[in-house]
């Protein structure tokens, strides 16, 4: 076999992927990269830019190791980097640019990087938590995820501004934050600001008292990066409103990064003046949503970590079927399981901490029996054959729909919950959960037949009461 240069191998490779990818996705990152270098079974890739480095590095490196495996018959481990980041590297530091292969691996892409390292000051306001390599990256942030990573490297060079948006604890300040962290690890003289937009009219209220509205445009428009967090409150203030307005202009004008966070898409706040959201838009929209069990599953088991606890799997899987709309409140979840299991003495098992997770302390009253019944009403296909191994859709939806409510509904556990479906594998639970959560945000019909089958139930009413 004739071993083929580097370059011949990287057009090999570019041709398979030709056949297995969309010719959008080929032409927007593939084609575009250039091979850098083959070295020891190291593929190094020139992308043309820190975002394209960023999503071929969390999409493709491993479709693009294999490819290259098929070609020369060894293994082979893609590093892409990207041309700012080749420039940053030759200035001064040496460490920048090995990023592992993404999708082997959980960890950020940045997390291997020599960032964090003893010359970090901390910015006033930002948080010393909420940075890169503790953000667990999922299918619901990946985006974000890299547009976050992108305009902390090359600020206001690609999307300005870039609007993060999201319902309520979804990650949009960690995010935000870790931008301001990161960018400062990269040039530790940047001006940083990170401003929430409640402080953001505070202060205009006092500037405008105190007569200082000077030194409010010079604190404000001083920034090389700006980071302003719940925009939706600027809904309905006009005056702040106008004053933003301004602000966002000069800044945008003058090169400073803006990166924007909301609980909703620009043109979903009301009261606010068309020309904001227009601003708002005119960058790139990112939007973080819940996140699937894997990766709640893949939050608790990061942040057991840095908390030094260990904890079986069963436990995190349970936590994780419970708390699945809010990742303050999963957080909030194994913080008491933790400080529960410490202070009783009781080990860490599903048995001992469920009662404590279900604030009635009494169990919720469902029983799973309940739950076939009700689902099979509103499906209309019948107990038996939710319990059997008919593949049928409107069967296999309402198998997965009965088990994803007792999730949510009953103390049973993963495989449990297989057995009352006819001894199904645990696995094939999760899976189900997930895909009825997955489908939950695009399928308002089966949103409705979910919630029809749960006011039947009061599953909500039950837990709240
Ligand atoms: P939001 O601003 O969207 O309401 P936050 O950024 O405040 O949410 O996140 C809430 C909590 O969840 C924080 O403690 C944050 O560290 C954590 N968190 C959110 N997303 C992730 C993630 N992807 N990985 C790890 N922790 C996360
Ligand atoms: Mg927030």
């Amino acid at each position: 076999m004739v071993v083929p240069t580097g370059n011949e191998l990287w057009t090999s490779v570019q041709q398979s992927l030709r056949g297995n990818l969309s010719k959008p996705s080929y032409e927007t990152w593939i084609s575009p990269t250039t091979f850098c270098s083959l070295d020891k079974g190291v593929l190094t890739l020139l992308a043309p830019n820190s975002f394209s480095r960023a999503w071929l590095t969390n999409y493709y490196a491993r479709a693009i190791e294999e490819a290259a495996e098929a070609v020369i018959g060894e293994a082979v481990k893609v590093i892409v980097t990207s041309q700012d980041n080749l420039e940053k590297t030759e200035q001064a530091k040496p460490s920048r640019v090995s990023i592992p292969a993404f999708p082997s691996s959980s960890e950020p892409i940045t997390s291997i990087r020599s960032i964090g390292n003893g010359s970090k000051k901390n910015q006033p306001g930002l948080n010393l938590r909420y940075v890169f390599n503790k953000f667990v990256v999922g299918p619901n942030s990946r985006i974000a995820h890299a547009a976050a990573m992108s305009v902390a490297e090359a600020p206001a060079r690609e999307f300005n501004p870039l609007f993060i948006c999201g319902g309520v604890g979804l990650g949009k300040t960690h995010l935000m934050q870790a931008i301001g962290h990161y960018r400062m690890d990269i040039d530790p003289g940047a001006k940083v600001s990170y401003v929430s937009t409640e402080t953001f009219t505070n202060d205009l209220v006092v500037a405008i008292g105190q007569n200082g509205m000077q030194s409010f445009r010079d604190k404000y428009r001083a920034a090389d990066l700006i980071l302003v967090d719940d925009i939706q409150f600027l809904e309905g203030k006009e005056y702040t409103q106008e004053e933003f307005f301004h602000t966002f202009n000069a800044l945008h004008e003058s090169g400073t990064q803006i990166v924007l966070a909301s609980d909703r898409p620009p043109n979903q706040i009301t009261r606010l003046q068309e020309r904001l959201i227009s601003r708002f838009s005119m960058g790139l929209i990112a939007d973080v949503q819940p996140p699937d069990l894997e990766t709640r599953m893949a939050i608790l088991q990061k942040k057991a970590e840095q908390d030094k606890v260990r904890l079986p799997r069963e436990l995190i899987q349970f936590i994780a079927g419970r708390f699945t709309s809010n990742i303050r409140e999963l957080e909030g979840a194994l913080t008491r399981a933790v400080a529960f299991a410490s202070i009783t003495g009781l080990p860490m098992t599903v048995e001992s901490i469920a009662p404590m997770l279900d604030p009635s302390g009494q169990g919720v009253e469902v029983t799973p029996r309940q739950v076939v019944e009700k689902v099979s009403e509103v499906f209309e296909v019948t107990s038996e054959e939710m319990c059997s191994s008919s593949r049928r859709r409107p069967v296999s939806q309402a198998r997965q729909v009965g088990m994803y409510l007792m999730r949510h509904g009953t103390d049973l556990s993963l495989p449990r919950i297989g057995e009352v479906f006819g001894g199904k594998d645990h696995t094939t639970v999760m899976y189900a959960i997930e895909q009825i959560e997955k489908k939950l945000s695009t399928d308002p019909k089966l949103a409705t037949q979910v919630q029809k089958v749960k006011d039947l139930l009061q599953i909500d009413s039950r837990k709240k009461s």
